[in-house]
């Protein structure tokens, strides 16, 4: 049975086809140091100078990207049908570990508890400069996943501009804020705890859940409980909350879908908004979008949400 549904924040539609879902494969999870690894202790010259690093000796780094996304330099612009802007921005890697296979589903909580609080320190910093207007942070998973380096590592880009994908988001929220009153996101979490047919795991602060409309199979976002735009304004108590129910669904998923590749991304603005809620959305990466996907924009998405709510809870 096929079902289109829409998400009301991106305005994304996603046809719910389920038939069957392929299997990654695994890694070699055997060594923990590799001497030809840039991320790893003893190879620090081969990143550019850290901006930051935690502990003696370190455990987590965030180094500038030696092949940036971006850099401070200004190109041409062009005018007529072939427009271009000025950007700028910057382009930091964050290694997550000073253990080359310490992954986010192998981490002590307490691990992850440091890297949630280095994403929150690199968010803040990034945003200190005055160009800055959006700050990505991410992690890429696996080569299927984007990564290019098996060093556990994530990324994060700051940007001059706010890219058309957020800014939609940011639009929606707005306007439903307007008409109702209330944060879209606090509503939904609402309807989601009423329903309960989607709801994987949740903690007394934190709620992980298959979105609705999810464009991937398996795909699924952490809302924090109670109303906040900004990641960085988490308390000390919920960097715990948060990292003992990532370490949980992450590992589920590595049980369950045999390792998957996943990019799992942080949606936050710089302050806080009653329209806007932060959120973290974790997107296995076990199916690719083809000529439909491509020409219509429609996504194909052959694991219902309720479905990845069944094997991921
Ligand atoms: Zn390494
Ligand atoms: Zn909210």
């Amino acid at each position: 049975m096929s079902n289109l549904r829409y998400d009301i924040l991106t305005g994304n539609t996603v046809i719910i086809s389920e038939n069957r879902a392929k299997r990654p494969f695994d890694i070699n999870l055997d060594k923990n140091h590799l001497a030809t690894c840039p991320f790893c202790p003893g190879n620090e010259e081969n990143t550019p100078p850290h901006l930051f690093s935690k502990g003696t000796p370190w455990t987590i780094r965030v180094v500038p990207n030696k092949y940036p996304a971006l850099n401070n330099e200004l190109s041409e612009n062009q005018a007529g049908i072939f427009s271009s802007e000025n950007i700028t921005g910057s382009h930091y890697v964050i290694i997550d570990s000073d253990k080359h296979y310490n992954y986010l589903h192998c981490m002590e909580p307490e691990e992850i508890v440091s890297l949630i609080c280095t994403y929150s320190w690199v968010m803040k910093e990034l945003y200190k400069e005055e160009t800055i207007k959006y700050v990505q942070i991410f992690k890429n998973y696996k080569k299927e996943g984007g990564s290019s380096l098996e060093h556990s590592h994530s990324q994060a880009v700051s940007l001059s501009f706010i890219p058309k994908q957020i800014q939609t988001q940011l639009d929606n929220a707005e306007g439903y804020y307007k008409e109702n009153n209330t944060c879209l996101f606090c509503k939904m979490l609402q309807m989601e705890k009423e329903a309960n047919t989607r709801i994987i795991m949740e903690s007394d602060d934190y709620i992980a859940f298959a979105p609705y409309a999810s464009l991937l199979p398996y795909e699924f976002s952490i809302y924090p409980k109670s109303h906040s735009s900004n990641f960085s304004n988490m308390t000390n108590a919920q960097h715990i909350s948060l990292s003992i129910l990532i370490k949980k669904l992450l590992f589920k998923l590595y049980e369950v879908l045999n390792n998957p590749a996943y990019n799992l991304y942080i949606n936050s603005i710089n302050t806080e908004k009653g329209s806007f809620h932060w959120n973290i959305r974790i997107v296995p990466r076990i199916s690719i979008q083809a000529g439909f996907e491509l020409s219509t924009g429609v996504i194909l998405n052959s694991i219902s949400p309720e479905k990845t709510k069944a094997i991921l809870s």
